[in-house]
């Protein structure tokens, strides 16, 4: 069975629970998978952590997850073993083979850290074997300090922990051969050197013994050391995320913890591996926010695609339950405008059964229209070769639709009796494909009919063409209009009545 969810967090660390809160809070359905081995579940005490401090870690991870499980957060225990991504979801895969589904990812697994292979070292991680001056320092400040450098980089650490006591001693041969610099800076400050390899740690009485190969022995009270951080991401091989430093680093995110797949944000030290627990908190309910704020667009998006489809469907159906919907005439306005015209390429949008279409082949264009109905699409081209004229149609939402730039665009009668009708937005679209130096034809009802007496209150809007080019905000330095006004021409009422319409005329021509 797959469950699916707006949003999985694989981890339940600060960071994961922090990003959880977030999402939950924000209504989304989420799942937390961790598989419970928080880097810091090692120490008894929790420092630097603002309004925590001196606490369990493991009790803050508790009173995190009940903070989360308020806002309906769900929450499983298991290892996540792969994330791959299936028809815009991602498929989440745990080791006892359950699978679950979701829109969004929030990845927080954090890092092990991968201790020097010294035997008696990791026994004592967490306790008197720290990696971090901030987060345990103060604790043994004074006290005998010893610093296990792991590379040139824990020159750094040993720095920052001479900040916490006078007894300081380094043990280098991990750092390779410092030079004379790095050694008088050192020894200025009082730092006592073991270039020995250090062959083995034990606690005694009188506190945690550093044996090395020399045969010597120095006791301190803490030994502080950074494991290399192994950020075990093999699970997300698939989604190729862009990753840090070298191959195999941290994943790279922007400040909303977005990372290069768009579904997929991360936080906490699987993006930074020296974040302390504030900053993966601090990280995850950026990334938490960030991928609530992706869903509630995306949410918008298929809202206005849900609707457009309605739409398309809705014209379908009209043009599906008569035989024909329109005269097969051209409009006589866009007809005399056209007829002034040096042939080229011409797309028409809306072309329904196309009469406009084929009339513009007839004339020498190499005409294409573009209809939301495969039934109009179908008869239009049924109607083009009835007529022995070359024309292509294209069964399409708008413009859009079509890659191509003409030299000719025509917008003719674009309106509808869908209040939120996005004819502008089409208009601006029928704008982008014009080609530089064409005209964009936009003829339109200017008015409704005269013997229309009350017009609904949800007529299809109707606009004089001022206010049309007004509406689609062109760059005055790449359009130039050729023509704004309203045409009036004869037509015949539904009575029989001679009546006229008003027709409204924009020919702007691309000169950029
Ligand atoms: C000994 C020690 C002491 C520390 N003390 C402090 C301190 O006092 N103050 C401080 O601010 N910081 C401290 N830190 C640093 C602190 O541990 C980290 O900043 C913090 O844990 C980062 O949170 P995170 O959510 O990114 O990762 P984590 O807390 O490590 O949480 C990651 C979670 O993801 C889970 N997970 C990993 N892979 C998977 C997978 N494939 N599927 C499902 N779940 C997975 C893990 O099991 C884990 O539960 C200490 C670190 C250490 C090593």
């Amino acid at each position: 069975m797959t469950n699916d969810w707006d949003a999985v967090i694989i981890g339940g660390g600060a960071a994961g629970l922090s990003a959880a809160q977030m999402l939950g809070r924000s209504r989304r359905r989420v799942l937390v998978i961790d598989a419970g081995r928080p880097r810091n579940r090692f120490a008894a005490h929790m420092h630097g952590v603002l309004g925590h401090d001196g606490v369990d870690p493991a009790e803050l991870l508790a009173r995190g997850r009940d903070e989360a499980h308020r806002y309906d957060v769900a929450f499983a225990s298991g290892t996540v073993v792969a994330v791959t991504e299936v028809d815009g979801r991602l498929r989440v895969t745990r080791s006892d083979g359950l699978v679950d589904t979701a829109r969004a990812l929030v990845i927080a697994t954090g890092v092990r850290d991968d201790l020097p292979d010294i035997p008696g070292l990791r026994e004592q991680w967490g306790r008197s074997v720290l990696h971090c001056p901030y987060c345990h320092g103060w604790e043994v400040a004074g006290q005998r300090l010893g610093v296990l450098a792991t590379s040139i980089a824990s020159i750094h650490q040993i720095e920052l922990v001479r900040q916490l006591s006078d007894h300081v001693t380094a043990f280098t041969a991990r750092a390779g051969t410092l030079d004379e610099a790095a050694l008088e800076r050192l020894s200025a400050r009082g730092i006592a050197i073991a270039p020995s390899p250090v062959r083995e740690v034990a606690h005694r009485e009188d506190g945690l013994v550093i044996a090395t190969e020399d045969q010597s022995e120095v006791v301190v009270d803490a030994l502080f050391t950074g494991g290399e951080p192994e950020l075990g991401l093999d699970f997300a091989e698939q989604l190729r995320l862009v990753r840090g430093d070298q191959p195999g680093g941290p994943i790279v995110t922007d400040l909303r913890g977005a990372t290069s797949h768009p579904r997929v944000f991360a936080a906490g030290n699987a993006t930074m591996p020296f974040a302390n627990v504030p900053v993966a908190m601090g990280a995850g309910s950026m990334a938490g926010a960030g991928a609530n704020a992706m869903l509630a667009a995306e949410d918008f998006d298929l809202a206005v695609a849900e609707r457009t489809a309605r739409r398309n469907a809705e014209w379908e159906a009209r043009y599906a339950a008569q035989d024909r919907f329109w005269s097969g005439r051209v409009n006589s306005s866009v007809a005399a405008i056209v007829a002034e015209l040096p042939p080229g390429t011409a797309l028409d949008i809306g072309s329904g059964e196309g009469g406009d279409v084929v009339w513009l082949a007839e004339h020498g264009w190499e005409a294409t229209g573009v209809d939301v109905s495969a039934t109009a699409v179908r008869r239009a081209a049924e109607f083009a070769a009835s007529r022995g004229v070359a024309a292509t149609f294209v069964e399409g939402d708008g413009p859009a639709t079509v890659e191509d730039r003409f030299d000719l665009v025509l917008a003719s009668f674009l309106h509808s009796w869908e209040p939120d009708f996005p004819r502008t937005r089409m208009l601006r679209d029928a704008a982008d494909r014009v080609a530089p130096g064409g005209l964009l034809l936009i003829v339109s009802h200017a008015a409704p009919p005269p013997w229309v007496r009350e017009v609904p209150a949800h007529a299809p809007v109707m606009r004089a063409p001022e206010e049309d080019l007004a509406l689609l905000r062109l760059d005055p330095k790449t359009w130039a209009p050729q023509i704004v006004e309203v045409r009036r021409r004869a037509a015949t009422a539904p009575d029989g009545s001679a009546a006229h319409l008003d027709d409204g005329i924009l020919l702007l021509r691309r000169i950029g």
